[in-house]
């Protein structure tokens, strides 16, 4: 008698070509809370990994807030949020989450989610389900997130909106293809800063786009939310951007240090997606703890804790900036807390991702296809909580890898 089924047989069979492509990942256990110190199995690894960029996560006023959240909300919801589980605690904090965009976008309202992923999705499909079906074109970035894209997919094939992929570095074939549109709605999502790349979008120029040939532009600003601008605000803030065809998404469990998202819009557009945003509608409301756990980061964010850190962040950003030298891996033009290094292949990525483990550093190898073909790369995270030091440190290390594998006759 066989237990080998179908299924189990291509499973199988797909595992072991991820292993061959040397594609397959692998979980780890960090024993420890999340902070730049972490312990795998026996093993202290210091961490340039995390999206923890201001080193809230472990933060002692967050822990508090979160229980005393649940002191004061209970620990679940209940409901989705049409139903019963809306509380206090989410309206309290979607206020606080508006008013952080409310100088940037006219009459905004926030919606609060359980993750960014969810808040993508939500915004995307929701909002081409404003036009007719087939009424409605994506201009979407060739680099965006996944949850971007699977937004778009997932409106496409809804609402048959018409798709079109453009490079974020050429605005020119943009322009071109958006002054010949005679869509009824027009949307142009995009990254703020690019996850992988640590750029920032050329949101300025988009915008005019956007009220040039009245589209909306709708921003996922994962990574700039908690990090850029004076009140650490985001994306809006620091490129002073003012428009109601804004539809911005900040997360909160990356600088915020919590977990969740949201959408911020003008009023209307909020509204709208309360009424048929299917991923908002059916899904049970995020624990109401969480929501006033985050509203204490908002807090931290925007006064002197958050400005304290970002100070922090930028001096050790612009340290290693000036003092990383490769003389083959890539540095990205980034001015952001991400800053990958373009190693090519996989394998190399692996091994350097394994040299620096041996060296007591977790910084994985991020490969297709999470990044494009023959651009794997080291995808390192500066956070607040990084010493001058642990920088300074990083640099002498890869440094020395990277000499190392030249020796050994790998290149690029
Ligand atoms: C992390 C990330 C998301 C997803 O947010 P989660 O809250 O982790 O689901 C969406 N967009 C971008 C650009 C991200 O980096």
């Amino acid at each position: 008698m066989s237990n080998s089924f179908k299924a189990l047989t291509l499973v199988n069979q797909a595992i072991t070509r991820l292993e061959e492509g040397l594609l397959k990942r692998s979980l780890r256990i960090n024993e420890k809370a999340c902070d730049v110190d972490a312990v795998v199995g026996d093993r202290a690894l210091k961490t340039f990994c995390s999206n923890d960029y201001l080193g809230l996560a472990n933060h002692p006023a967050l822990v508090t807030a979160l229980s005393d959240g649940a002191q004061k909300y209970g620990v679940g919801s209940g409901a989705s949020h049409l139903i019963s589980g809306h509380s206090r605690a989410h309206e309290l904090l979607e206020n606080q989450l508006a008013r952080f965009q409310s100088a940037h976008i006219p009459n905004a309202r926030a919606l609060f989610f359980s993750t960014g992923y969810m808040a993508n999705l939500t915004a995307i499909t929701g909002l081409i389900g404003l036009a007719n079906k087939g009424e409605a074109h994506i201009y979407s970035a060739a680099l965006n997130h996944a949850s971007l894209i699977d937004g778009v997919r997932l409106a496409s094939s809804q609402h048959q909106a018409l798709v079109t992929i453009f490079d974020h570095l050429d605005l020119a074939s943009l322009e071109k293809d958006l002054s010949k549109d005679t869509s009824s709605l027009k949307l142009i999502v995009i990254d703020g800063v690019f996850s992988m790349d640590g750029d920032l979008a050329p949101l300025n120029s988009l915008l005019q786009l956007a009220n040039q040939y009245d589209a909306l532009l709708m921003v996922d600003d994962a990574h700039g939310f908690g990090v850029l601008g004076e009140k650490g605000h985001g994306i809006l803030e620091y490129l002073d951007l003012h428009s109601e065809r804004l539809i911005y998404i900040g997360t909160l469990g990356k600088a915020a240090g919590v977990s969740g998202a949201f959408i911020c819009a003008a009023d209307s557009f909020i509204e709208w997606l309360i009424q048929k945003g299917r991923p908002y509608i059916y899904t049970t409301a995020t624990s109401p703890a969480i929501a006033h756990a985050v509203s204490k980061s908002l807090d931290l964010i925007e006064g002197i804790e958050g400005k304290t850190r970002r100070k922090h962040l930028d001096e050790l950003i612009k340290l290693w900036n000036e003092e990383m030298v490769f003389s083959c891996w890539q540095k990205a033009s980034s001015s952001s807390a991400i800053q990958p290094v373009i190693i090519g292949s996989n394998a190399h990525a692996l091994q350097a991702a394994k040299l620096l483990d041996a060296a007591g550093y977790w910084i994985p190898a991020i490969r297709p296809p999470t990044v494009p073909e023959g651009k794997a790369r080291l995808r390192i995270t500066f956070s607040a909580n990084h010493t001058v030091d642990d920088v300074k440190e990083l640099i002498q290390t890869l440094q020395k890898i990277e000499s190392s594998m030249l020796v050994e006759g790998v290149s690029l």
